[in-house]
């Protein structure tokens, strides 16, 4: 709680940015004056939440209004995070949610993480990711899986400043991604690891990786391990990818050639990797149903206030029916996303079962980011269409929510296989 208020308090030491300039009639401009939060003009009985979980929402809506806001557009144009709003992250105690006071963390709910990078993603979905892919990956495997030693190490490097890297996907593993090449062969005290990874966000900015290896080939999956070390260990960045979408994020290819890793540096287990990758990721869907779903509200947000100040045949376009239904439909799979996205959320934390729950909540709330932010568009008419309103953003963003931690044919493949085990 008290580092739930540090949150808060911290929150409030930014300054508001000046984000809409005055003086201006251009339809743009009066475009981002009229922009009000979905979850403002649209209070509901979804906001079961404790007054912890309520006063972050707030503070880190504020924090992203404020600070990250009037930095989107430039980070997006140059396909890079403004280091001070990584520094940012983390002078918000924003970059170790789940994490023990004891480690440096906010020692709060994963709800809370969850609320996070929902309201981040409003603004950013780029700063989203870094946060989500930093708390429910990295700091989650630490957390879960570490020895004492390793979380006393690790945790509150990660808490204070820095960033994590999650490691598995390959040229040639994607979706199947155990059948994953990079091998780790032991030398002595140390593991020595050789093979490449691709698409690994954050990488570029990155201090510590989690990497996935195969320790014996000869066992499958079962030889899969995952190691931990840092960027000065040897890990090189080969490519950084040039992207649609969340530009601002950092995604590479890695190289490792004879990476020297300490024993001590596995993380559960030599051939615990499987069952890391397996169970981290379920988790981290939710993270990715809430960045699409702060996507969705965000675009939402954006585009609908201005239809009520555009006139067209003498009255506001979005008082045309044609408009309305559709953006009546928009909040209802908005509301069936948040659902979806927070009984996820809330089952994982009472440990119950929650991987149907994840994959269905990051396949619809996928989803529902293409198309509302799709329709924002359209709602704006050719202001939306311009990159100067950021809409287009939206929808470029929204895309990669059915591709990475698991495509959504991979999620359908999840629930498919729920309904055969109770229907077969
Ligand atoms: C921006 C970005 C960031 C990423 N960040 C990370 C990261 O931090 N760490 C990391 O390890 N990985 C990361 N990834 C990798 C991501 O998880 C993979 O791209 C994803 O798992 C899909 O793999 P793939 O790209 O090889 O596609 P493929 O697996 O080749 O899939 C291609 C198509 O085939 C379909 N398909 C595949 N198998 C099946 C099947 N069995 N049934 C039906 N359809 C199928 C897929 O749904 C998809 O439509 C990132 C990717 C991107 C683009």
């Amino acid at each position: 709680m008290l580092q739930a208020l540090r949150l808060v308090r911290r929150a409030s030491t930014f300054r508001t940015a000046n984000i809409a300039s005055k003086n201006t009639r251009s339809p743009a401009r009066s475009f981002a004056r009229s922009c009000v939060a979905y979850s403002d003009a649209h209070p509901t009985s979804l906001d079961a939440f404790t007054d912890e979980e309520q006063m972050l929402r707030e503070s880190v809506a504020r924090f992203a209004q404020d600070v990250i806001a009037p930095k989107v557009r430039e980070m997006d144009e140059a396909e890079m995070m403004d280091p001070e709003i990584i520094k940012a992250l983390y002078e918000q105690g924003l970059m170790g949610i789940e994490t023990s006071a004891e480690h440096g963390g906010a020692e709060s709910s994963f709800t809370s993480a969850i609320i996070a990078i929902e309201e981040l993603a409003k603004v950013d979905p780029s700063v989203s990711v870094m946060c989500d892919v930093h708390n429910t990956l990295v700091n989650t495997v630490l957390r879960t899986y570490g020895t004492k030693e390793q979380q006393d190490k690790w945790l509150p490097l990660l808490s204070e400043s820095k960033l994590g890297s999650f490691c598995l996907s390959e040229p040639a593993s994607g979706s199947d991604a155990f059948a994953l090449q990079t091998r780790a062969v032991k030398d002595g005290n140390d593991w020595i690891l050789n093979g490449s990874k691709m698409w690994i966000t954050n990488s570029y900015e990155a201090d510590v990786f989690l990497i996935f290896a195969n320790v014996d080939p000869s066992k499958g999956y079962k030889g899969i391990t995952c190691f931990i070390a840092t960027k000065d260990m040897g890990i090189k960045i080969a490519k950084k990818e040039q992207k649609l979408g969340i530009r601002a994020s950092s995604t590479c290819s890695l190289s490792l050639d004879d990476l020297r890793v300490p024993a001590e540096n596995i993380i559960g287990g030599e051939g615990k990797g499987y069952k890391i990758a397996i169970e981290i990721l379920n988790e981290g869907r939710i993270g990715i149903a809430a960045q699409m779903l702060g996507l969705a509200q965000g675009a939402f947000a954006k585009a609908v206030p201005y239809t009520f100040e555009r006139k067209q045949f003498g009255q506001a376009v979005g008082s045309f029916q044609g408009l309305s239904f559709q953006q009546a439909r928009a909040a209802c799979e908005i509301e069936a996303a948040r659902l979806l996205t927070y009984n996820a959320a809330r089952r994982k934390e009472e440990g119950k079962s929650f991987a149907r729950e994840a994959a269905m909540a990051k396949f619809v709330a996928s989803e529902v980011a293409q198309k509302v932010s799709g329709a924002a568009i359209e709602w704006a008419g050719g202001v939306g269409f311009t990159r100067e309103t950021g809409i287009e953003k939206y929808w470029r963003d929204s895309k990669i929510g059915a591709i990475y931690e698991g495509t959504s044919n991979i999620q359908l493949q999840t629930i498919a296989k729920f309904i055969q085990k109770q229907y077969s």
